[in-house]
């Protein structure tokens, strides 16, 4: 089967939806229509993300969060990238890890070393696990990550387990993206990072990465393979941000038409400075934090049930305020090195803008209203997929997330939580749980709660 690029990715038609202007009527005909939770077209986003005034910008940012709450409501998921190697042949002008920086101390983590570090995220009280690596398929082949998948969820740490390994390496083909269904992964993710032919090139001068066909095919691959849960990302700062969000909406939009489901998760990863690169120093499109905002409320209002996810590149400041316009995702306490959670001294991938532990993150979402989730259930009970997207109607995920958000965190709290993270997570579930007035649904909750304070564990809706 033929994919058919320019369905995906059609640069003239971005640059002419580029070009949308609109006026103050037709923002607030754009955001009406938004409020309503059933996407926005490709023209409509591109009307949006040429907002300049604080007015408006203002408007767009209020519409985002009442979409956010109507659907995802205060719950954010939380997990924690395992990097198993630095490795690359490829040659990303943007990354730490490319081929030509010699100064990168590489390190490709044994099995050992792995389960060493994932036992590390999991005494911090973390369930979800992303493994990331360097492109290098001779270094990091399936034997070995099938092996490593295995090891992690056999791990058993008091209470601690990891219940869901995503995943983010280097593109397969059909046959082995086939393989790696068989090893229980969570998402599939790879960014195309720029969408931008040109850009896209100059950025990847060697490596099989600067095949630009082949990376845009990525995600046709992994679903005619059957994988079930695929996610999307562009990095931001490598050319205009208003083409990147258009064409992800595209090739989004033309996942969901050939496939019935399209991307799980979009990430909105920022340029940030890395060790031996120029282009990450300056990047060439930098991206404002009121411009990067803006791109998420866009996101958030483009396609509403696609889980939006924020990594630890973002200051610890800034995260909260990008958290309310759309985020239902984060990382917490990572780090961007092979090693690094036993203090290894390999060099990190990019620096990283929020180093607060899990615990520290934990507090804060508590005290500012939000409900801090563990949650792993819709992968184990088989709700992925087009099954999941079907599911994923307001309700319907209230229905299962918040209650599933306050039981594995009531874990979090009892297994791993500071003093004062707990009394502050406490209090954050009680005010969340006199927020379900479906009496039937609070009790079965509470009757688990009691269960947890018990002893039992995994406990999910
Ligand atoms: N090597 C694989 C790849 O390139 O797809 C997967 C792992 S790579 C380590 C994960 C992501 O890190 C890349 O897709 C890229 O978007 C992001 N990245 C690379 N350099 C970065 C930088 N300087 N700042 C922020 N993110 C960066
Ligand atoms: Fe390698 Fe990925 Fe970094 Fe590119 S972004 S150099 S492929 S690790």
């Amino acid at each position: 089967m033929k994919t058919d690029l320019q369905a995906i990715i059609n640069e003239e038609k971005i640059y002419g939806l580029m070009e949308t202007k609109p006026s103050p009527d037709t923002i607030d005909d754009i955001l009406n229509k938004a409020l309503s939770l059933k996407g926005i077209s490709m023209s409509e986003a591109a009307a949006l993300l040429n907002i300049n005034d604080d007015e408006a910008l203002n408007k767009l940012f209020k519409a985002a969060k009442a979409v956010k709450e109507k659907i995802y409501g205060k719950r954010i998921v939380l997990f924690s990238p395992l990097y198993i190697s630095n490795y690359c042949t490829n040659n990303c002008l943007y990354c730490g890890f490319r081929y030509e920086n010699k100064e990168m101390k590489r390190k490709k983590l044994t099995v050992e070393e792995v389960v060493e570090e994932a036992k590390a995220i999991i005494n911090m009280g973390h369930k979800r696990i992303l493994l990331v690596a360097g492109e290098d398929m001779e270094k990091i082949n399936l034997d070995y990550i099938e092996e490593v998948i295995k090891k992690i969820y056999e791990l058993k740490r008091g209470k601690g387990e990891v219940r869901r390994v995503n995943i983010n390496i280097a593109p397969l083909s059909v046959e082995d993206f086939r393989r790696l269904k068989t090893f229980d992964i969570g998402t599939f993710q790879s960014f195309q990072e720029t969408y931008h032919r040109q850009t896209y090139k100059k950025m990847h001068p060697s490596g099989l990465k600067a095949n630009y066909e082949y990376r845009l095919e990525t995600m046709d691959r992994a679903l005619r393979a059957g994988l079930d849960d695929v996610g999307v990302g562009v990095l931001y700062g490598l050319t205009d941000y208003r083409f990147e969000v258009l064409a992800m909406l595209s090739h989004a939009e033309y996942l969901d038409k050939t496939y019935g489901t399209g991307p799980h998760t979009i990430s909105i990863p920022r340029l940030e400075p890395a060790n031996g690169s120029s282009v990450a120093e300056q990047p060439p499109h930098a991206v404002t934090d009121r411009d990067f905002k803006k791109i998420v409320a866009v996101l958030r209002l483009a396609v509403p049930y696609t889980g939006l996810i924020l990594t630890t590149r973002e200051r610890a400041k800034f995260r909260p305020e990008v958290l309310e316009l759309g985020i239902s995702q984060m990382s917490a306490g990572s780090k961007t090195n092979p090693g690094g959670y036993q203090e290894e001294e390999s060099t990190e991938q990019f620096q990283i803008g929020d180093h607060r532990s899990l615990d520290d993150v934990i507090k804060q979402l508590s005290e500012t209203g939000y409900l801090p989730s563990f949650c792993t259930s819709c992968y184990r009970l088989g709700r992925v997929g087009k099954d999941f997207m079907d599911l994923a109607k307001p309700g319907l995920i209230q229905r299962f997330c918040q209650p599933n958000a306050i039981l594995t965190f009531r874990e979090f709290l009892n297994d791993y939580a500071s003093p004062q993270t707990k009394e502050a997570g406490l209090k954050c579930i009680k005010n969340h749980l006199a927020e379900i007035h479906d009496e039937k649904l609070k009790e079965s909750i509470s009757q688990k709660l009691e269960r947890i304070n018990n002893g039992e564990r995994d406990i999910y809706i």
